[in-house]
């Protein structure tokens, strides 16, 4: 296939509203467009290979094209290309959903399933609202999220959301919603792995607590490592001090896994990375090496039960999605749990990550950098903002890169990386060199 093949005509450019994205801008200058992708690489449309450090959006763990997700795929759309999980099933979403919980962390081994993360993080959010009520608790109906989280775009995740651009457009969104404040400390700045400083952080929960009172509390939820609003890691205690208000006060703790589930931590989840037992975990993305939308959220044991027991009507949860366990995303989800165990990818991203560490934080010389961080197989490089443009500096990186046949991700001045679990490290030193090199010719 000829490379302008791929190209769209300038009257196929205008129907597609491109999500997160100066369309004005994307549809009238250069655009990027990928058209393949295998294992580390994509292929943009003028035929160029692409080093991918970002797993798509966080999200294809195992890298591009892997041959088990793709004939799974392939094979269940020819077999059961639709059944409804209302009322009646499929053997697949039993099969995908007790494979998960295997390495679903503590007692969370129920998992009701949503077709993104946005989903997961809302259904979450009304399971936990729901509990209370079902143990009698129908005034514990507040919220708490953390300022600078992102817990994906619906109604319920902006509101307990922090990105204000995120917000500030969409009226006044869930009512009975407060925010703990965000964990970047600037004593903290080029710190490798967990920062020492901010485990009290955590003690601001204890304020609110006193504020609202303990009875009107429903959950606290968290990115255990706060990925879209730039990396930002947990101080060193600050989660298990977040644990420990949330039990003194029996309100739930939500985990958004939908970044650093599925191996980013070289853990299964975070939650066993920190060694922190949430009662709900989001996750979404890396469920089937981002091949077919889906996403869930993993639940406790004793919720579960409580749903079972005290529920006094037939149906326990007036919740759910027609695309609730599909087919297709379920067979993408088995293939995805298989690769993952057969090729040890987690233990894999827990070997490599020293070496990503060092060598991302070899950066802290270059041009523009003010500060880097990491834990797992992930990296926030964060940049000076130009003078009076705040993100042009960061855009013209990312530009840059894209020609130098690297995709990275920015979000405010921040370089964002979280490479598939299968990278090399000569993908490692190629990522830093590209970097170094961009970061010297951008003004
Ligand atoms: N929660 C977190 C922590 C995320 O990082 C994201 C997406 O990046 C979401 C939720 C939303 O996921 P989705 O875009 O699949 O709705």
């Amino acid at each position: 296939m000829e490379a302008s093949d791929h190209f769209p005509s300038p009257d196929a450019l205008n129907s597609f509203w491109m999500p997160f994205t100066p369309n004005r801008a994307f549809k009238s200058g250069r655009h990027k467009l990928l058209v393949e992708a295998d294992g580390m690489y994509y292929r943009s449309h003028d035929g160029r290979e692409i080093l991918d450090s970002t797993a798509g959006l966080w999200c294809s763990n195992a890298g591009h094209n892997r041959p088990k997700i793709t004939a799974a795929i392939q094979t269940q759309a020819a077999v059961l290309d639709f059944a409804p999980t209302f009322n009646i099933a499929h053997p697949l979403a039993f099969e995908f959903t007790h494979k998960l919980s295997h390495i679903l962390p503590y007692d969370l081994k129920k998992v009701f399933l949503t077709n993104s993360g946005s989903e997961a993080a809302d259904t979450a959010l009304k399971i936990a609202l729901a509990y209370h009520r079902m143990r009698g608790n129908g005034a514990k109906t507040r919220l708490i999220g953390r300022e600078r989280a992102y817990h994906g775009t619906g109604f319920g995740g902006i509101s307990v959301g922090g990105i204000v651009k995120n917000r500030m457009h969409f009226g006044t969104l869930l009512t009975g919603v407060d925010h703990l404040p965000h964990t970047h400390l600037p004593q903290n700045v080029f710190s490798k792995g967990e920062p020492e400083h901010g485990a009290d952080l955590a003690d601001a929960l204890e304020r609110l607590v006193t504020l609202h009172d303990a009875s009107t509390i429903a959950a606290v939820i968290v990115e255990p490592v706060a990925g879209s609003t730039g990396v930002l890691i947990p101080p060193k205690g600050y989660l298990k001090r977040l644990r420990e208000i949330c039990d003194k006060h029996d309100i739930l703790l939500i985990f958004d896994e939908v970044i650093t589930g599925f191996g980013r931590l070289g853990t299964p989840f975070a939650a066993n990375y920190f060694d922190v037992r949430p009662d709900l975990i989001c996750m979404a993305k890396g469920i089937t090496n981002a091949t077919v939308p889906m996403g869930a959220v993993g639940v406790s044991n004793r919720i579960y039960d409580t749903f079972m027991q005290a529920s006094e009507t037939p149906i326990e949860l007036f919740h759910g999605y027609t695309y609730s366990g599909h087919p297709l995303a379920c067979a993408a989800g088995i293939a995805t749990l298989e690769t993952y165990e057969e090729e040890g990818l987690f233990a894999r991203a827990a070997e490599i990550s020293p070496y990503w560490q060092d060598a991302v934080h070899s950066l802290r010389d270059a041009k523009h950098v003010i500060d880097i961080r990491n834990l797992g197989l992930i990296a926030g490089i964060e940049l000076t903002p130009r003078e009076g443009a705040p993100t042009a500096r960061a855009l013209e990186v990312f530009d840059r890169c894209f020609e130098a046949g690297l995709l990275i991700r920015v979000t405010g001045d921040i370089i964002a990386m979280s490479p598939p679990l299968i990278i090399e490290k000569a993908h490692i030193d190629c990522i830093v060199e590209t970097l170094r090199r961009v970061l010297d010719q951008t003004a």
